[in-house]
């Protein structure tokens, strides 16, 4: 076995491992649209060096190379497909009409100088600009973190095709220059594959951190209203009182009165945009630094740093004056609310300073609806003391 013989197998295994390992990819991954594109192209190679290694006569080859002149323009249309949201220059009709004229040119040029000296040329040249063609696409993709390895392969490519220049500069013979060609187009597929893999990978991934993110959002937010929901509520308001000085936060728990009636009278769907408008309001009149949240069915908490409770108390009027404002503007019937408000105490727990907020709301309920009932710094007893009781302005529809 001559050393041409040896280096044409060693190229058929390097192909076939290529081609093998983009198949396998499909098999085990996930695959984005283009790359069975891809795969075409590498079988095509790989055949091509079966082919060659088959036909004992380095004339026949011709025939062989012939076949190597598509894989870049292949690999391009997969590429195409694969950044489909990239503008690309030019089109995969104009990448099927330069492969085809290429192949007809390098295939005619072939039948018509079978067995003399520069048949082995013509598919070479054909496909060197078949890659120069596939290079300079790739080469002028918009920049952007996903064109990175269009980039990359734009220079491969382009490195791919300088062979056909050696040939120019020292004259091979037939035999060298076949090989020549299948030895570069065989390292350029190798390289190719991996910076495709690497490619879908790197796709996979930051698909897999998107829902990842996702699915935190989904466990946090409640849909609805947009807010916090009751878990990531205490954890945000957990880690807000440990910034601030012991008990400098006041909480005041929000019920909607008679929501019941709402839901019956005006049906499902008149409950949901009255429950996201007070979580709007709500928003709209937070500060940057306090914490809200739904703490359940038509309950809202919200915490406001480094307040009192008589801070508290305006903004429950506040809240209570924009909410019937913006319920007239929505078409939506006089909404009121309860408020239990409560200081935090140094040291205390979240979910307790959550229960005596529960416990003034109660009470709240209790002396008639549409009012806010405060406890104080100094309630130390296991019963909470109201200090202080306002109505708010509107009364229940
Ligand atoms: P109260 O003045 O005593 O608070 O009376 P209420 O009718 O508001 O009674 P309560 O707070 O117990 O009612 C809560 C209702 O909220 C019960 C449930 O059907 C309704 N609800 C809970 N979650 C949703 C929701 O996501 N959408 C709608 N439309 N209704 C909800
Ligand atoms: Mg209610």
């Amino acid at each position: 076995m001559n050393a041409f013989m040896v280096t044409l197998l060693m190229c058929t295994a390097v192909l076939m491992i290529a081609a093998a390992a983009m198949s396998g990819f499909a098999w085990t991954q996930s695959t984005y649209q283009g790359f069975r594109w891809w795969t075409v192209a590498l079988w095509l190679n790989t055949l091509t060096a079966v082919f060659a290694t088959l036909d004992s006569q380095p004339a026949g080859w011709p025939w062989a190379q012939w076949l190597l002149v598509p894989w870049p323009i292949l690999c391009l249309l997969g590429l195409r497909r694969f950044h489909s949201r990239l503008r690309l220059p030019g089109s995969a009709q104009a990448d099927l009409g330069m492969l085809g004229a290429l192949v007809v040119l390098a295939g005619l040029a072939g039948h018509m100088l079978a067995g003399t000296m520069p048949a082995a040329q013509w598919p070479m040249a054909a496909g060197s600009l078949a890659l120069l063609y596939a290079a300079g696409v790739a080469w002028r993709a918009p920049a952007d973190d996903d064109a990175k390895s269009l980039r990359a392969l734009g220079a491969l490519w382009l490195l791919c095709a300088m062979p056909v220049l050696l040939v120019r500069l020292w004259p091979y013979g037939e035999t060298g220059t076949s090989m020549l060609h299948i030895g570069s187009v065989t390292l350029a597929s190798l390289a190719t594959t991996f910076v495709l893999l690497g490619a879908c990978s790197r796709r996979t991934e930051r698909a897999l951190r998107h829902s990842r993110r996702r699915l935190r959002v989904l466990a946090n937010i409640d849909m609805l209203t947009q807010v916090p929901n009751r878990r990531r509520f205490e954890e945000l308001a957990g880690r807000a009182l440990q910034a601030d000085p012991s008990g400098s936060a006041a909480l005041l728990l929000v019920d909607i009165d008679h929501f019941k009636q709402i839901n019956d009278k005006l049906g499902h769907a008149a409950g949901d945009r009255a429950l996201k408008l007070v979580s709007r309001c709500t928003l709209d009149l937070l500060r940057a630094q306090d914490v809200a949240g739904r703490h359940g069915g038509d309950e809202f908490v919200l915490l406001l740093r480094r307040s009192s409770t008589q801070e508290a108390m305006r903004v429950a009027e506040r809240l209570v004056s924009h909410l019937q404002e913006q319920a007239q503007a929505n078409a939506l019937p006089r909404l009121s609310l309860s408020f239990g408000i409560v200081q935090m105490r140094a040291g205390e727990a979240i979910d307790e300073t959550l229960q005596r907020a529960d416990q003034a709301l109660y009470e709240a309920k209790r002396l008639g609806r549409s009012r806010a009932v405060a406890t104080d710094r100094e309630d130390d007893d296991e019963k909470p003391v109201f200090r202080s009781s306002q109505r708010l302005g509107l009364t229940s529809s």
